[in-house]
């Protein structure tokens, strides 16, 4: 599977906002974005104006980054969010919100949606009582998804839903913190997933 191996603070600070792509770390003053909000790199601080291109191109890159998607697999969503009835920009922002690495963080299970992706894939994650180790799986509405039994004591899944305490739960989802079991209790709106994420400007740019 590729990824993004690069330093993710970077992410953060080429798009001058937290993406929230390392979980508690985001929260403390060790942030980057606290610390140093501008561009990396050698002409970071040069201040220059965006052309419309620009401004919709970053906007993309914010959305695939914040869930760790890749461009081609993001464009493949983007094709499959046309094709649904509705507006482009909230199915497109749904689907990524669907996928099974998504929820698990959204849970609380994971600190981040890259540790929501190690963890499926190491096969940690039950999904209507069969194990399902694609990150990248879309979670059904009524579907539950459970830490297996065997995974329950791992100090990573313990230390994530300790901390998420302090977020709130998206109201489509259902969590049974006792048990570690979440359910999708509905397909998201667009007014349910809080992305600071212009959908439309993406629209525009592959619209071209
Ligand atoms: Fe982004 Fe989190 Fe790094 Fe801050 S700590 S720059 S929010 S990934």
């Amino acid at each position: 599977m590729a990824r993004y191996r690069d330093a993710v603070c970077k992410l953060c600070r080429r798009e001058g906002i937290k993406l929230f792509l390392k979980g508690d770390r985001c929260f403390s003053t060790k942030c980057a974005i606290e610390k140093r909000n501008y561009i990396p790199g050698v002409h970071g601080q040069r201040r220059t104006k965006l052309s419309d291109y620009c401004i919709q191109l970053r906007e993309k890159q914010k959305m695939r980054r914040i869930y760790g998607v890749l461009e081609t697999q993001f464009r493949k969503y983007f094709r499959l969010a046309e094709r649904q009835r509705g507006i482009t920009g909230d199915n497109l922002i749904r689907i990524l919100e669907q996928r099974l690495d998504s929820i698990v963080h959204r849970l609380g299970f994971a600190a981040s949606r890259a540790q929501a992706r190690m963890l499926i894939s190491h096969g940690h994650f039950l999904v209507g009582g069969r194990k399902v180790d694609i990150p990248s799986y879309m979670v059904r509405p009524g579907e539950a998804i459970e830490v297996r039994p065997r995974s329950r004591e791992m100090i990573a899944i313990k230390a994530a839903l300790e901390g998420t305490k302090k977020r709130t739960l998206p109201s489509w989802l259902e969590l049974d913190a006792t048990n570690m079991k979440g359910t999708v209790r509905s397909t998201p709106t667009r007014e349910e997933i809080a992305i600071p994420v212009e959908d439309q400007l993406i629209v525009a740019l592959y619209s071209k």
